[in-house]
């Protein structure tokens, strides 16, 4: 399955509901949700916790940044988010692109929005065309939230659960990196959804089977699979997608760029190693239209 990474965000700026209405029609299976509460607990569609690298915060408002110089989604209201203006992903030291052949900086006119408004969206989407595409909401740092007081996790289900998210049949996949939370989410919170565990180091292997009682998936970094070519040009990978699969978990990696290709010739070669080589079940993309049209192939 393809998994439209943070939308069509090859082609405009991250986690913006332009670059998801574009996603959408590329007909990935799921569209993506980083989720970060605001002050007044709006859950908001967006990578960081922090500001400063995709909208123009340190101009509009300046002396709201805390002591390490940064913009805390959780310090400003659902308000004050909407005014912001969200652009490309930059270097907040430099103000350069991250990704320099991908939407210009600062052009046309973006929003922050809550996953509400993207809920809607998509369920709006999916009523007009006929199509049933998922949605991914990732809980984004648990434990800086539970600093600052909030319960990230129970908001977020609480709103999932209003849209018809409940179970694993719902066309909804619930993703984060804290172990611990996720683990909390299952037994103490009770969901039913459809769980993704997502992981960053190879230690974490050793880890699996204690993923495998809460979690129904689990999501690597695809780089972390692959241990290079062999004499003949075959690229070798560690076991644990395999040791996934033995113990029922799916396995989608992230993030699938064509513009950032590595050691690969190309995006396709990319994919088929992803697809065919490692036998990942999804792959996170920033080109969701790519990985479709691999698949199709
Ligand atoms: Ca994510």
């Amino acid at each position: 399955m393809v998994i439209a990474h943070r939308g069509a965000s090859g082609y405009l700026p991250e986690h913006t509901l332009a670059a998801k209405a574009m996603a959408y029609a590329m007909k990935p299976n799921f569209l993506e949700q980083d989720l970060v509460l605001s002050k007044d607990n709006i859950p908001i569609v967006i990578h960081d916790v922090h500001l400063e690298t995709v909208t123009d915060v340190a101009q509009q408002f300046p002396d709201r940044k805390r002591e390490d110089n940064r913009f805390y989604v959780i310090d400003f209201t659902y308000e004050e988010l909407l005014q912001l203006n969200v652009t490309e992903r930059f270097d907040a030291e430099t103000g350069k692109a991250i990704f320099k052949d991908r939407f210009p900086l600062r052009k046309s006119h973006f929003k922050l929005h809550s996953l509400q408004d993207e809920i809607e969206m998509i369920q709006g989407l999916n009523k007009s065309t006929g199509n049933n595409i998922g949605i991914y909401p990732e809980i984004k740092d648990p434990e800086f939230h539970n600093k600052e007081g909030k319960d990230i996790s129970v908001i977020v289900l609480k709103i999932l659960a209003d849209y018809g998210y409940k179970t694993k049949k719902d066309n909804c996949i619930l993703q984060c990196f804290d172990a611990k939370e996720l683990k909390r989410i299952r037994i103490e919170l009770k969901s039913e959804l459809f769980l993704v565990q997502l992981i960053e180091f190879e230690e974490d292997e050793k880890n699996l089977k204690e993923y495998a009682t809460y979690a129904d998936g689990l999501g690597p970094w695809y780089q972390g699979l692959l241990k290079g070519k062999d004499e003949h040009g075959n690229w070798q990978t560690t076991n644990l997608v395999k040791e996934a699969h033995d113990l029922g978990l799916m396995v989608h990696a992230y993030t699938f760029r064509a513009d950032d290709l590595g050691e690969f010739s190309s995006f396709d070669e990319l994919l088929d190693v992803g697809f065919n080589t490692l036998e990942l079940d999804g792959v996170f993309t920033d080109f969701p239209d790519k990985a479709v049209s691999f698949l199709e192939n």
